[in-house]
């Protein structure tokens, strides 16, 4: 396999759910895989792929990464903080409605800041364009004499996939030593926002025999997107070798996406914070919180039968969460 650099402070631990209150979740045995702790300030699911497309733009010489994703994105975060460790540059082309205002000083942006990443600001319509705006930022740093990598939205290619299928591969080795309850899983389910994160699972969880399902719980687009998307990332990653046997099956659970990406529904919200206080697991509002309540109401449905065992993969967002206070604060 590829060139992987040392990020992940692994193998993050496997901690089993057991809430102070009663959840539909405590019909199901489930357990977390806590991604949200792959590291300090980079934690997150996003350093597993950086691992190897950092690998990647150092066997390139390269010394300045271009990536993308929303204004709060985790994945410019960590890029930026992982560019920073090893000397690079980076530009973020971040997207906002308003590409006029001040930077916030919050969250992810803070960090990305703090890091010294150069950020852009870019409209919807421009993001929708993201690949061709990359490009047009790499050909400038290469006319200033640089050496540009660009990392797709999310770190989500086929090499970045290659991030969770190690993941699974450690799971698997948790499992063997006895963690987790000792024995494979039913369904591994987690948030999914550009794919990778689901392709790299999906392969590692039947290359390693970690679970017969993923569960892709999206927070964005729909269903059909992603079985798409995935795909074609699948496919790209399983060139990289050793992956013969392909995915596991993946279901994409779109019921729980809310009123739009980024903003939680009310019931989302009262959850979130009520699994916080119950169990004192803190999940983020883009992407972890609303996989869970997805899990929550799947369970609810009977989609995920009683006493399945179910592992829940914790792939971080924190800095989301801490620049989300105006959304939390009626909650609190
Ligand atoms: C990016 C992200 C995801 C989604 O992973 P993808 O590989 O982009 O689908 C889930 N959770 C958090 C916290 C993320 O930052």
């Amino acid at each position: 396999m590829r060139k992987r650099l040392h990020f992940v402070h692994g193998p993050t631990p496997i901690e089993r759910f057991a809430p102070h209150g009663d959840f539909a979740l405590q019909e199901i045995d489930l357990w977390i895989k806590r991604d949200d702790m792959t590291g300090g300030a980079c934690a997150g699911n996003k350093i597993r792929k950086l691992e190897l497309l950092f690998g990647h733009a150092q066997e390139r010489d390269a010394n300045h990464v271009i990536t993308c994703g929303g204004l709060q994105s985790n994945h410019a975060r960590a890029t930026a903080i992982l560019a920073a460790r090893l000397g690079m540059r980076s530009t973020m082309l971040l997207r906002a409605d308003d590409t006029k205002q001040d930077l916030p000083a919050l969250g992810n942006v803070l960090l990305d800041r703090l890091v010294g990443a150069e950020i852009r600001l870019i409209t919807p319509a421009e993001y929708a364009e993201r690949d061709a705006y990359m490009a047009s930022v790499a050909s400038e740093i290469t006319g200033l004499g640089g050496k540009p990598y660009v990392i797709p939205e999310g770190g989500s290619n086929g090499l970045g996939a290659l991030g969770y299928v190690h993941a699974m591969r450690e799971v698997k080795q948790q499992l063997d030593a006895g963690l987790g309850g000792g024995k494979p899983f039913d369904v591994v389910v987690h948030a999914c926002g550009s794919g990778g994160t689901s392709a790299g699972i999906a392969l590692g969880a039947h290359r390693f025999e970690v679970a017969e399902r993923v569960r892709s719980v999206i927070v964005c687009d729909d269903a059909n997107h992603f079985r798409k998307v995935v795909d074609r990332i699948v496919r790209q990653a399983m060139a990289h070798g050793d992956l013969e046997g392909g995915p596991a099956p993946i279901d994409f659970d779109e019921n729980a996406r809310g009123p739009r990406y980024g903003v939680m529904s009310d019931n989302q919200r009262t959850f979130l914070v009520r699994v916080a206080r119950a169990s004192g697991l803190v999940l983020d509002p883009v992407y972890t919180g609303k996989a869970f309540f997805g899990l929550d109401a799947a369970v609810t449905r009977g989609e995920i039968a009683k006493g399945a065992r179910v592992l829940f993969v914790h792939t971080g967002g924190l800095p989301g969460m801490l620049a989300a206070g105006e959304a939390f604060a009626g909650d609190l």
